[in-house]
């Protein structure tokens, strides 16, 4: 398996290469050759088996042969341990025709844990062999970098280093990133918002002397093994509501666009995937985009709903990718313009978004209202972003069954579900101690040299 970049002209990587490098010396994204697909008995074989069975069925064909079966099956079963419900993703009825897909059992209750503690058994692997060490710089707008740290603290041949916009991630998140005791661990926050963040890490990456020297590697939503790791849940979640024999829909509560990529990719494997519904909240730019064609950036807002504050959403350049029939010089070129402030996609790729994705969005008050009403009527105790998916959801429900992903625990976000709902969110025992844990963070202004420079004092050679 080939994995090649969404601008066409990075070198031609292999699973594992792709997977340490993250973004592409062109500046795209990496994907693989071709979508592998899975035959209707093959997904029909995957009722009854567990969530680690179905993990290795759908991720085999695009590791290559980075990994043996036998090793693969065991860095599989190592990832998803640690998670507290033994179907690692239940299904939640919530109406005749919905479901809630709980993706916040793992260890720090967003459904990011599911591709990144994959990643750090992967990553882990991969360097024990080689040998090599590397440094591992993420954004986060709150979700990511605590699922990061939780994945690769302690791991010898990692350092991981976390920029989090200063003041604008939830106190849980904020805590889960800032009390780890190891030395491998780095949290930084930066004076600016996720997409300065996001900036600085792609700025990193593409000065190619700072990439070399400090070892370079991306975690963020652009790794390609992340995006891989999200597509078995759909595969789990579909199979239990009766596919391949009958089609089944997805809401997604968007940001980065990664989730709901690996929906889109899980259909291109073959799984009749109806709807695949992308859900903004006020920032909307996705839901503008697939109603307008133009991709506008405006400004971000912050929103009870943080881990999809963003205007710049990285994983659509891959669906640009697809859309524009894998033109990397025509990606290339619509990027060139993103950074005028935004492009207008051709009529062509255009057509093929809009026949690919739905799109919604939930205001403030329409996701207060969601959190309490899925209280009230349902016993549901749901979280901001998850609220976003539901409140969009209900605008396309049907005949075909309707599953919204359950992106984040809701004592993640402990005070806007109380104030939506009156009801406390515990945090589950394991974690009940967070609060009284100290904190360790360096205040970094948002600025490439003053941030590159705070790395290379701490990051061991
Ligand atoms: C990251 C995140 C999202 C958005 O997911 P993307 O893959 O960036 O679109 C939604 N909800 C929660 C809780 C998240 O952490």
């Amino acid at each position: 398996m080939r994995y090649i970049s969404t601008r066409g002209t990075a070198p031609v990587l292999t699973f594992e290469q792709a997977m340490l490098t993250g973004l592409a010396r062109d500046g795209g994204l990496y994907l693989p050759e071709d979508i592998p697909t899975l035959t209707y008995p093959q997904i029909a074989a995957m009722a009854g088996k567990s969530y680690e069975e179905v993990a290795f069925e759908v991720m085999r064909p695009f590791i290559g042969d980075t990994f043996t079966d036998a090793e693969f099956k065991d860095l599989i079963a190592r990832a998803y341990a640690g998670f507290g419900h033994a179907a690692r993703a239940p299904l939640v009825q919530v109406d005749s025709n919905h479901y809630l897909l709980e993706l916040f059992h793992g260890p720090t209750l967003a459904f990011k844990d599911f591709a990144m503690q994959l990643i750090g058994q992967l990553f882990q692997a991969a360097l024990t062999r080689s040998g090599d060490r590397v440094t591992i710089v993420g954004a986060t707008s709150g979700d990511t970098g605590s699922a990061a740290i939780e994945a690769f603290r302690g791991l010898k041949a990692v350092d991981v280093i976390i920029l989090y916009p200063h003041g604008r991630v939830s106190e849980v998140q904020r805590r889960q990133m800032t009390t780890p005791v190891e030395a491998n661990v780095h949290a930084l926050a930066i004076d600016g918002d996720f997409d300065d963040c996001q900036a600085l890490v792609k700025d990193m990456f593409n000065d190619f002397a700072f990439r070399d020297d400090v070892r370079l590697a991306g975690v963020n939503s652009i790794n390609w093994g992340r995006v891989l790791a999200q597509v078995v849940y759909y595969f789990t979640a579909a199979v239990s509501l009766g596919a391949p024999h009958r089609p089944v829909s997805f809401t997604v509560p968007t940001g980065n666009f990664g989730d709901i990529f690996a929906g889109f990719i899980a259909k291109q494997m073959g799984l009749p995937i109806a709807d695949l519904v992308v859900a903004t909240n006020r920032n909307d730019i996705l839901h503008r985009t697939l109603l307008t064609g133009a991709y506008t950036k405006e400004g971000v807002t912050p929103t009870i709903s943080p881990s999809m504050d963003i205007q710049v959403s990285s994983n659509f350049e891959r669906a640009l990718f697809y859309a524009y029939g894998q033109d990397g010089a025509a990606v290339a070129g619509q990027m060139d313009d993103l950074k005028q402030g935004g492009f207008t996609i051709s009529q062509g790729a255009y057509e093929m978004l809009k026949s690919t994705f739905k799109s919604g969005r939930a205001s403030e008050e329409e996701t207060s209202a969601t959190i309490k009403a899925y209280h009230a009527n349902h016993g549901e105790l749901i979280c901001p972003h998850t609220a976003v998916g539901a409140h969009v959801a209900q605008s396309h429900l049907g005949d075909v069954p309707m599953v919204t992903l359950a992106t984040a625990h809701p004592a993640k976000f402990p005070d806007a579900v109380k104030a939506a709902s009156g009801i406390s969110a515990p945090l589950p025992a394991r974690m009940a101690d967070l609060y009284d844990r100290p904190e360790r963070v360096t205040r970094v202004a948002g600025d490439l040299a003053a941030v590159q420079n705070v790395i290379k004092e701490r990051i061991t050679a």
